[in-house]
């Protein structure tokens, strides 16, 4: 156990073992509480509006050792991890002492918090969202945020993959594809096409799940794309160059598309 730290998390659960946050890696997460997009996909609706409970490191830890020994790695997921970056780092921290792979799914918008994690041997692999295309304007009606700050948001989604791609660090983008919000050739391949420019190897296409607690409940009338939208999107991001695209499904899990 760590030397009784000052630092609180406020988070919104765990999940012991999961297959499907860091695909591949059996791994124990934390959810952190509150967000500062406001996708109206969102599923957690609640925990991007801050919902969850204030816990001490040492109750994380305890936590996190009750999978020790079956789990390969720690996640730490939201919300959005990096609006509290004491107790990412410190949950982090936890992970490499306990001997974990680590692992941060983000909204993108703190490269420099994901950055210095990176640069203190903190993270194994990252998942970051590009929730649109890079333009103000559609990432301000898919964010749910105001153009201002979808203007910050792109920037700092720039920086964060050039950063990570000139790190060598393991990571991927991910978009979730909804019918009439994010869905189209065009616009998957305007993002593939900046993602291969700025260095980005690997883009996963996410199905929308209209279950849970959406921020914008009107979405849950909708139907999730089919697999095969997907994979005809994918290929679209395949024709600009992205090396390895997937897609994920509710019913097939995580898979590679071929050209
Ligand atoms: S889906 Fe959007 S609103 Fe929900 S936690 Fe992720 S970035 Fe925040």
């Amino acid at each position: 156990m760590s030397a009784m730290s000052e630092v609180r998390a406020r988070i919104a659960g765990f999940v012991d073992f999961s297959t499907i946050d860091w695909f591949g890696k059996l791994t124990t997460m934390v959810f952190l509480s509150g967000c500062n997009f406001r996708c109206p996909y969102c599923q957690n609706g609640p925990v991007a509006l801050g919902e969850g409970e204030v816990v001490t490191m040492e109750f994380v830890e305890q936590r996190v050792r009750r999978s020790l020994g079956v789990a390969e790695a720690l996640g730490v997921s939201g919300g959005e991890p990096t609006l509290q970056p004491k107790a990412l780092r410190e949950i982090l921290a936890v992970g490499r002492r306990l001997g974990l792979k680590n692992f941060l799914e983000t909204n993108a918008s703190n490269p420099s918090v994901v950055l210095s994690l990176v640069d203190e041997g903190l993270l194994d692999y990252v998942a970051l969202d590009a929730k649109a295309a890079l333009t103000p304007k559609r990432y301000a009606e898919v964010a749910g945020i105001s153009a201002k700050q979808a203007e910050d948001a792109i920037s700092c989604l720039m920086e964060l993959v050039k950063g990570l791609a000139e790190r060598g660090v393991g990571f991927e983008v991910r978009t979730t594809i909804v019918p009439t919000l994010v869905d189209s050739r065009e616009e998957v391949a305007e993002i593939a096409r900046k993602l291969v420019e700025l260095g980005c190897r690997r883009y996963v296409l996410m199905q929308f799940d209209p279950n849970g607690d959406l921020i914008d409940k009107r979405l849950k009338a909708l139907k999730p794309p089919s697999r095969q939208d997907l994979i005809d999107l994918a290929r679209a991001a395949l024709e600009e160059g992205v090396s390895e695209v997937y897609v994920f499904t509710r019913e097939e899990g995580l898979e590679l598309v071929q050209r």
